[in-house]
């Protein structure tokens, strides 16, 4: 089976908002093995969204539309799917329902433009959105299944998830296509490439290696083709085994982890805690580790001490340790990681101290300079790192730094 995907929006035409939908649409088709011959944008335009129906419908049997389903004048795309499917719109009362639900808990009473989101195209079939009020519609004509969905992110990913895959999957289109994402961590994508030269040159011809770099983290993504599933399991399996006995010192997790989950999974399995004494990432670690749901099992909290009278009147760090070696140290970011596992009682800590630029720098200590601690019960470990000029890639970088430092600390602790 091959796919179209097309996004309508005026605003996404003037470069407001960035079509994040197409990528997640294209993913998600993807995984099922359906090909994707083309991703467009168009404007809100009756004429435009037909011809673009028109075109797709040559080269695909699938296509999935997404935006103007909305409420407002400017929405015309539901308007414009009856004219091209040659139907009429009915007021469907499970939609209604539907919408009345989601606004009465919002507390928000039902207008004109509310009971229009419950009219759908008599033709299609609709997929119940539970959470917003315009509903998907599915319509099949002349071989061709058309989707169109609401532009909304989270409402298009939840219809495309619940509903659209699903039904997708019960078709048993494509062939198989299997996935296995390996997590890591410490390696640049170049030197990870050069020690995997021959297990590349090696792989059978219908499993190919990707990677997938973002900002530190490196995904590798091994992906076999094939008609029978259990065959290419077997093979994939034996494929990632080869792998981690190559490289397996970077590997921090299998599947779609994150490495505050990973640190998250390694506290929560050991009944472990943690708490962060944040200088220059001034709580992005807090951050990134409270984003995972359960945090409050394993993280207690954070100190955020920019200043250096925080780092002294609350952590405990000695005003000669600073006196003496500054603020970005080995001695100062042992003593803040001390301090705080002692004010807070937590199992495990990490904190940080570093230049994260653009100003600050020195010849001796550079932006993108920091000093790293993880601190247990049986000691205090410290390590810098040097890293760019950009003040934001520079605290993402050294919160994930920070990050695989404890998550090696725990597993040897
Ligand atoms: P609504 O019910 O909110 O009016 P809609 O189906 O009419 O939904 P739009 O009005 O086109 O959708 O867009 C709603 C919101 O979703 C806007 O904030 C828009 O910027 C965003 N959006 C629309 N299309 C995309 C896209 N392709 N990628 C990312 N965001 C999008
Ligand atoms: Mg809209």
């Amino acid at each position: 089976m091959k796919a179209e995907i097309i996004t309508i929006g005026d605003e996404i035409l003037i470069g407001q908002t960035v079509d994040t939908n197409s990528a997640y649409i294209a993913g998600s088709l993807n995984s099922l093995g359906i090909e994707i011959t083309g991703i467009s944008t168009i404007p809100d335009d009756a004429g435009r969204i037909i011809n673009a129906l028109n075109e797709a419908s040559i080269r695909s049997e699938l296509i999935i539309l997404t935006g103007g389903l909305g409420p407002t004048s400017d929405d015309i795309t539901k308007k414009t799917l009856c004219e091209y499917f040659s139907t009429s719109l009915i007021r469907d009362s499970e939609v209604l329902a539907n919408i009345s639900e989601l606004l009465g808990r919002r507390k928000v009473s039902l207008n004109n433009n509310n009971l229009a989101q419950a009219d759908v195209p008599q033709s299609c079939t609709v997929l119940m959105n539970r959470v917003g009020t315009a509903p998907g519609m599915w319509f099949m004509k002349d071989g061709t299944i058309t989707v169109s969905l609401p532009g909304v992110p989270y409402e298009m990913k939840y219809l495309i998830d619940h509903q659209v895959i699903p039904r997708l999957k019960n078709m048993s289109i494509g062939s198989t296509i299997l996935h296995r994402n390996i997590m890591t961590y410490g390696l640049p994508e170049a030197h990870l490439a050069e020690m995997l030269t021959d297990f590349e040159a090696t792989l059978p011809s219908f499993v190919k290696l990707a990677y997938l770099p973002s900002s530190g983290v490196i995904k590798l993504r091994l992906t076999a083709r094939g008609i029978d599933v259990n065959s290419s399991a077997v093979q994939l399996e034996s494929e990632v085994a080869r792998l981690r006995t190559i490289i397996a010192d970077v590997i921090y997790a299998e599947g779609e982890v994150t490495l505050e989950q990973e640190v998250g999974r390694l506290l929560s399995v050991n009944n472990l805690t943690m708490t962060t004494a944040e200088s220059c990432t001034g709580g992005n670690i807090a951050r990134m580790i409270t984003s995972v749901p359960g945090s409050s099992r394993w993280y207690v909290g954070s100190v955020v001490a920019y200043s250096n009278d925080i780092k002294t009147g609350l952590l405990g760090v000695d005003k000669e340790i600073i006196r003496l070696y500054g603020a970005v140290s080995s001695e100062c970011v042992k003593a803040m990681a001390e301090g705080a596992r002692l004010i807070t009682g937590a199992s495990f800590s990490i904190a940080v101290t570093g230049i994260a630029g653009p100003d600050g720098g020195t010849a001796e200590k550079p932006v993108g300079t920091v000093w790293i601690a993880t601190s247990d019960k049986n000691g205090t470990l410290a390590e810098s790192f040097l890293f760019g000029s950009d003040r934001q890639v520079n605290i993402r970088r050294f919160s994930l730094a920070a990050l695989n430092m404890l998550r090696k600390q725990i597993i040897r602790h």
